[in-house]
């Protein structure tokens, strides 16, 4: 596609089988938002980010329970998932072929009015193939909390995609100031998180193992849909807490999400990591292949 394509989405009181007439498409290089919007005032909202390959959005119901699932967290009314589908239906028939990403943006509204405000957008995807094949650089940063902060403190939002990415913005320009493409969080008593906007999987011989999602972090879609098609090849995977020291002893890790796809990481603090170069453009083709 080459240009972006937006889409205002209203509310609808009731479920129904079309939801055409609650959309409007609007310009999408024209100002669409109200100046009392809580989205741009306080980041008050939850979105997604949905990769599209030659027109087909990846992993649909995983990123709309995931919507669901962020905006109860932010005691949003529950999104009707029907109506969303819909508004990735419309937007993916204006992406043309190769990659373009899907955003689903559900904001608390305009401050004291009636309803949250919702809409999507459509637009080319960056060029993730360096990424892809040569790798990336990361560095460890202090995330500033513990592993308990999660559940001692369920305001800070921890397993939500809230709008409020400035934080994680501001970690990858630290990575970027220590002379890293990217960061991984730990908590402040050593245990490994994720990154500021992808997952971190790592590999033990035949063993992948990523975060548990129970301590403070997003879990991500793509590296569901990375385990499930590890799964399918006879590979083991797990779910842990992982000790920051943990770092040190994996063969191989990736940091994954939807648009960039798996990026295989050569150096985690300066020291280096094998690549399987092979192995990550199969993963790269999977995740390029049709995934609902
Ligand atoms: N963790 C964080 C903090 C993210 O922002 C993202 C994606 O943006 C992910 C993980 C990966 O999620 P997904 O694979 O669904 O893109």
């Amino acid at each position: 596609m080459d240009r972006r394509f937006a889409l205002m989405i209203e509310p609808a009181s009731e479920p129904r089988a079309d939801y055409s007439d609650t959309f409007t498409v609007v310009d999408a290089s024209a100002p669409a938002l109200s100046v009392g919007e809580l989205s741009t005032q306080r980041g008050d909202g939850v979105f997604e980010s949905i990769g599209v390959v030659d027109g087909h959005a990846q992993e649909v119901g995983p990123h709309l329970e995931r919507l669901a699932h962020s905006a109860d967290l932010c005691d949003l009314p529950a999104p009707d998932l029907a109506q969303w589908a819909q508004a990735i239906a419309v937007a993916a028939g204006h992406c043309g072929p190769g990659e373009s990403v899907i955003k689903l943006i559900l904001s608390r509204g305009v401050e004291k009015g009636p309803a949250p405000t919702a809409w999507a957008t459509a637009a080319p995807a960056g060029d993730f193939s360096r990424a892809r094949t040569e790798g990336i650089r990361v560095v460890t940063l202090d995330r500033g909390y513990d592993s308990g902060a999660a559940d001692r403190a369920p305001w800070l939002l921890l397993g939500a995609k809230t709008l409020s990415y400035a934080v994680n913005m501001a970690a990858l320009r630290e990575a970027h100031r220590r002379g890293a493409d990217d960061a991984v969080f730990l908590t402040t008593d050593h245990v490994v998180l994720e990154a500021p906007t992808a997952s971190l999987i790592l590999r033990f011989g035949d063993r992948f193992v990523t975060p548990a999602p129970h301590g403070g972090i997003l879990q991500g879609t793509t590296q569901i849909s990375v385990f499930g098609h590890l799964e399918a090849a006879g590979y083991t995977t797990e779910y842990a807490t992982v000790p920051a020291a943990d770092l040190a002893a994996a063969d191989q890790a990736w940091l994954v999400s939807s648009v960039r796809l798996a990026a295989p990481i050569v150096a985690i603090d300066d020291r280096p990591l094998a690549v399987d170069a092979p192995f990550t453009a199969a993963l790269n083709a999977y995740l390029l292949s049709p995934r609902d």
